[in-house]
């Protein structure tokens, strides 16, 4: 499957580098790198290297490859590995504003910070 770009959407040009970002983890097929607008210290995001809107929409193969990156993102916490969201939105009425793929990776460090 090759590359699916969408020259107007924010995460497709963070991924060919006109957005700067901070980058954490790259493969052939995805892209990690922390939010912007972090709910708790170390908030960070993957994204496929493929423009799809929602998650139904990816191809299978962007999809496996995402999830080991967030599992990588999690066990570089050390400690702050203990208590952590997998966050995956899709659609407005459940919060999607980036309508492009992602996976949200927010640790839990205290009750105060991140999702309640
Ligand atoms: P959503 O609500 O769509 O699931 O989450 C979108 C996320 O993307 C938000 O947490 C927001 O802070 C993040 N975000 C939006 N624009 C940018 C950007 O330009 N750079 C980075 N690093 N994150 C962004
Ligand atoms: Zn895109």
């Amino acid at each position: 499957m090759s590359a699916k770009h969408l020259a107007s959407c924010i995460f497709c040009k963070i991924i060919k580098g006109d957005i700067p970002s901070f980058k954490l983890v790259e493969t052939e097929l995805s892209f990690s790198f922390l939010d912007i607008g972090p709910l708790s210290k170390g908030h960070a995001l993957v994204i496929p290297k493929y423009h799809a809107e929602k998650m139904h929409q990816l191809p299978d193969e962007y999809l496996a490859d995402a999830m080991p990156i967030a599992k990588k993102i999690v066990l570089a916490l050390g400690d702050g590995a203990e208590n952590y969201n997998i966050l995956q939105n899709n659609g407005r009425l459940a919060h999607q504003e980036v309508d492009h793929v992602h996976f949200h990776v927010i640790p839990k460090t205290s009750k105060e910070e991140g999702l309640s």
